[in-house]
Parts: structure tokens; C-alpha cells; sequence
């Protein structure tokens, strides 16, 4: 059976995103695996934080999908994992609900996760990680 890694990406933080390149890159070379991408567009605070009123001002949610999956793209291309076993996966809502859904339908092997943003050292884990470590059914690598 083809072994599954699902590697979620905060879009939004690129130093998240160095620091568990060469951890999917060296897993990816073991028995050949899958690597599934997963972006959450993470509804009512992506909205906020871009100061929009919550009224015409919206963009509609398929333009919001479109460039983040063109986000997404454009960071994979960072790893160096054969095109034919990359995967992508655009969703929209709670980060942690929809990694722990999309690893429990692939279903994945494995999940690979940065523990929390560098710049918030107050947490040992952020809570999109925390709760993936906890729920998960699968291993996960937690990057620090
Ligand atoms: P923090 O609260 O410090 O940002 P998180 O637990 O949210 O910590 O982030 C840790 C990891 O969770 C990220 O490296 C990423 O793998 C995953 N993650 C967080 N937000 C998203 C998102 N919107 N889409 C996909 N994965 C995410």
C-alpha cells in the first residue's frame, strides 16, 4: 500500500514552512510516499485580519480559494518531492478540524506539523498542533 504523508501549510507563515522541508523531503524518500498539502483558509479571522467589514466589501469565497491554492502551489515548490506524488487540498474553516478530517479520509501514515509560530514562545505547541497530536489516529512528526 502507497504510504500517505499529509503536510499542512499556514500559507501565511513562510518560516513555519522552512522548518519542515527537509523533514517531508527525507519521509517523502521512504517507500516512494504520497504528500498531500493541506491550506486551511481559516473563515471569519482571515477576513478580519485583512480589515474587511463583513458585508459587500468580501471578495466571494471561490476567488479566496483560487489564490490560496496558487499560494500554496507556488511554496511547494520549495520541496523536492517528483511532481507525480504531490497533492494539494484547499479548505476552509478550522484549521485543526480539517487536518485531522482530511488525515482521517486519505487516511495519512503520517502528519507533519511545525510545533507553533517562532515568534510566539510563550506556547510550547500551537493549538492547531496540539490538537492534532492529540486527536490524530496516525503518527505525527511535530517540528521544532
Ligand atoms: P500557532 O498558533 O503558533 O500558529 P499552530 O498550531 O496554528 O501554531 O500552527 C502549527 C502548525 O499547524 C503549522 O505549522 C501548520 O502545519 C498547521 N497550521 C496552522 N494553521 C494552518 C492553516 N490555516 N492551514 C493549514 N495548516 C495550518
Amino acid at each position: 500500500m502507497t504510504r500517505i504523508i499529509l503536510v499542512p501549510i499556514d500559507i501565511s507563515d513562510t518560516e513555519l514552512t522552512q522548518r519542515v522541508i527537509s523533514h517531508v523531503e527525507a519521509e517523502a524518500r521512504i517507500d516512494d510516499a504520497e504528500v498531500h498539502f493541506l491550506t486551511v483558509i481559516p473563515s471569519l479571522p482571515y477576513y478580519a485580519s485583512l480589515g474587511m467589514a463583513y458585508t459587500a466589501e468580501m471578495p466571494p469565497m471561490d476567488e479566496f480559494k483560487a489564490d490560496s491554492e496558487k499560494r500554496l502551489k507556488e511554496v511547494v515548490k520549495q520541496f523536492a518531492i517528483p511532481e507525480d506524488r504531490v497533492h494539494f487540498h484547499i479548505a476552509e474553516g478550522s484549521p485543526k478540524d480539517n487536518i485531522l478530517g482530511l488525515a482521517k479520509s486519505l487516511p495519512a501514515d503520517l502528519v507533519i506539523i511545525a510545533s507553533h509560530r517562532p515568534d510566539i514562545t510563550t506556547y510550547l505547541l500551537g493549538s492547531n498542533a496540539a490538537a492534532v497530536v492529540r486527536h490524530a489516529e496516525c503518527s505525527v512528526l511535530v517540528v521544532r
